[in-house]
């Protein structure tokens, strides 16, 4: 983190606690819920809860939130670990389960009961959410609210044997049917499920509801600040009459502003619904704003830390331009990635003054923001690939690439100059004929020749077909949280565009799945694990045009 940087709230009020001696060292617990994959939403809360931990040198626990069987599920715990162990960050210890702490949870419990602070209902689903009231007409108490201690035990305890059918009773915090807070109103801590927990079994046949499970693990924990987004400022005055209650550690619950983006969705149900209706092929398809799909997209988890330091913490709601995430993307592979020379939509380019057979190096430099990366050489000859963007049949002037009688540098090697051109059948170029001058070769060019165009090529003979995968934003809509409709209505249909028979040079064979390259002019690619043995397969992870850098995201 930049020192220089003024605090942000949050680090105030730490710094706040540290010095006042309230605290001698801070922790804090980054906890999903294992539901689906981490998103960008979550990479914003990993950064901020790791990140102050490390600032701080305090300790950041991973808990997972598992109280809700059946939408959970182990794929999602291994997936969580992976993501945020590639942000390069460490939890303390052994991952937590609020599920490790379901017997502790159930003695809370009891004690609630025993203090006349809790009760078993068996009013209906409906029954109870009528009898809450409205956020402006006071609710109505319950039938069961005054049951004894001794027969509030035993339903408890039958509940949690399984004797009793799923929705016919709860366990509620006998708090305020009057309250202004509807989460004062008798909040239930407790219901009825039987159903099978990833890691608990068939043991338990009640799970405890969010807010009876998360305050009190925090607490458990010994959580000194319990760092959550704005929805769950209502429930602040939950979790601490429930600590008071209790007379448990007092965990302190602190509210961000979550983080909304541009023309992407944050929300792991709605990326579930693109999954399982088959809109993406799955959660890591590079479309998706989740940790999984950005990373098989070419993002850096470097980038993801530098973007989280840049949106910094707010207390209010805001969107977020997703501009800025790609221009982070491109700040960090521009110092990073070698550059190659790869043709999307290629056609040929014939030297006609250049030798039959011969087949000439050059030094392609790897690395101009890095020295130390070195050169390669490429081979040229005489029939080459050229971009068929780079052509023009009837040029305007200030097209600087070629068209009849035009001249450009190719990128490490000759000037050429355009003396003919071949369409097919079809009326599409086919050829560019072209003439170079022996002695314009790049690093040796003695002819002091300036052109204005410089063009990518590789030799058609030494080259290698790939796929290369180009990808849109997702979503055609800016702002998707102010949509009244289906958010699947605003998808972007051409969000994906296959390239089958692209030409990259001939170094790449050797290339595996993870590395990263910038193909000169056109962006920064990732070689996909879709790639085989023969057949390299590149996503484009972002395009070279930074709108953001200059001032007009
Ligand atoms: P979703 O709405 O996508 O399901 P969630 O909040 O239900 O997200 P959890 O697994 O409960 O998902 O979240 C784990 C942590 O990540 C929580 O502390 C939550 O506040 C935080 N978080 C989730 N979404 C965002 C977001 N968009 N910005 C910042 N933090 C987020
Ligand atoms: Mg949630």
């Amino acid at each position: 983190m930049d020192e220089s940087k003024s605090l942000n709230f949050i680090e105030q009020i730490i710094e706040e606690d540290l010095e006042s001696g309230r605290h001698s060292t801070i922790t804090t617990r980054f906890p999903p819920e294992p539901n689906g994959y981490l998103h960008l939403g979550h990479a914003k809360s990993i950064c901020l809860n790791f990140g102050l931990a490390e600032r701080y040198n305090g300790t950041c626990n991973l808990r997972f939130d598992d109280t809700n069987p059946e939408k959970e599920d182990v794929e999602y715990v291994d997936s969580i670990k992976e993501d945020v162990k590639w942000l390069g960050f460490n939890w303390n210890g052994e991952a937590h389960y609020a599920s490790d702490y379901f017997d502790q949870l159930y003695e809370f419990a009891v004690e609630l009961i025993k203090s006349g602070h809790a009760y078993i209902d068996d009013q209906t689903v409906d029954e109870m959410s009528t009898s809450r009231g409205t956020p402006t007409r006071p609710g109505k108490e319950s039938p069961f609210r005054d049951r004894s201690v001794e027969e509030n035990l035993e339903l408890l305890e039958g509940m949690k044997s399984g004797e009793f059918a799923e929705g016919t009773r709860v366990l509620r915090a006998k708090i305020d049917m009057a309250s202004p807070n509807m989460h004062m109103r008798d909040p239930v801590l407790y219901r009825i499920k039987h159903a099978e927990h990833h890691r608990t079994g068939a043991t338990w046949f009640i799970y405890p509801t969010y807010d009876f499970a998360h305050g009190q693990s925090d607490s458990i924990e010994k959580v000194t600040h319990s760092l959550c987004t704005l929805e769950f400022e209502v429930h602040r005055p939950l979790y601490n009459w429930m600590i008071e209650t209790l007379q448990i550690y007092p965990s302190r619950q602190i509210e961000f502003a979550r983080l909304n983006l541009t023309y992407t969705v944050l929300s792991k149900r709605k990326l579930l619904q693109l999954v399982e209706e088959k809109r993406v092929t799955g959660w890591d398809d590079p479309r998706m704003p989740t940790i999984s799909g950005i990373r098989r997209r070419g993002y850096t988890p470097n980038s993801i830390r530098n973007f989280a330091d840049k949106i910094g913490i707010a207390k209010r709601d805001n969107l977020i331009d997703v501009a800025l995430l790609e221009h982070s993307v491109r700040e960090d592979l521009n110092k990073k990635s070698w550059r190659k020379l790869g043709i999307l939509d290629p056609i040929k380019l014939i030297i006609s003054n250049f030798p039959e057979d011969k087949i000439e190096y050059m030094q392609g430099i790897n690395n101009p923001e890095d020295e130390s990366a070195g050169k390669r050489e490429i081979p040229f000859s005489k029939e080459l690939y050229i971009e068929r963007s780079d052509f023009m049949e009837d040029p305007p002037k200030k097209f600087f690439r070629l068209g009849p009688g035009r001249e450009v540098r190719l990128k490490f090697a000759y000037i050429v100059q355009c003396v003919d051109f071949k369409k097919n059948s079809q009326g599409e170029i086919a050829e560019v004929h072209c003439t170079y001058d022996p002695a314009t070769r790049s690093g040796s060019d003695t002819t002091g020749k300036k052109v204005k165009g410089t063009l990518g090529w590789v030799s058609a003979e030494h080259s290698i077909d790939a796929e290369i995968r180009l990808y849109d934003r997702l979503f055609l809509t800016e702002d998707l949280g102010a949509v009244d409709d289906d958010f699947k209505n605003h998808l972007n249909p051409k969000s994906l565009e296959v390239i089958e028979s692209a030409k990259v040079e001939s170094s790449l064979e050797s290339a595996t799945p993870g590395d990263q390259f910038q193909f000169e002019r056109q962006g920064y690619f990732i070689v996909d694990n879709d790639s085989s043995e023969g057949k390299l397969v590149f996503n484009r992870t972002v395009s070279l045009r930074d709108n953001w850098a200059k001032g007009k995201p």
